[in-house]
């Protein structure tokens, strides 16, 4: 579960709340990653998962678009993680849609939407100099 300032923890979500940052499970007998709170491993039911704080960096893994009844659809995306989980998420400071899947994206702590989702902004991409 996750949690920030004025959010309430959901069941359905990936990280716990410490601080800001995102925290995830890792099983101690495979590495898996595990996306939602579990006792067991569901790789290998190993029961030694620890805890991890997640470096906030990852890709547009692709997009979600939810139709809402007279309303305008609402639009996630899944992020997948450098640490190899993926999670439902929001996508901040562009317009929904302008963000290619495999955009670099950063996990931003500071920013509370109203979906009860992570939030992450996406990364400049690095210019690299010319070649000589
Ligand atoms: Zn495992």
């Amino acid at each position: 579960m996750y949690a920030f300032a004025g959010h309430k923890p959901t069941p359905s979500s990936t990280v716990q709340p410490s601080g800001g940052t995102l925290r995830f499970q890792r099983c101690c007998w495979c590495t898996d990653t595990v996306m939602r709170p579990r006792l067991l491993c569901p790789s290998c039911g190993g029961a030694d998962l620890g805890w991890e704080s997640s470096t906030g960096v990852g890709r547009v893994h692709s997009w979600l678009k939810t139709p809402r009844r007279g309303h305008t659809p609402s639009v996630a995306v899944v992020v997948e993680l450098a640490e190899g989980f993926r999670l439902r998420a929001q996508i901040v400071g562009v317009r929904p849609g302008d963000v290619p899947v495999g955009a670099r994206v950063r996990f931003d702590p500071f920013h509370v939407a109203g979906d009860h989702l992570p939030v992450f902004r996406v990364e400049p991409t690095p210019v690299s100099p010319p070649n000589r």
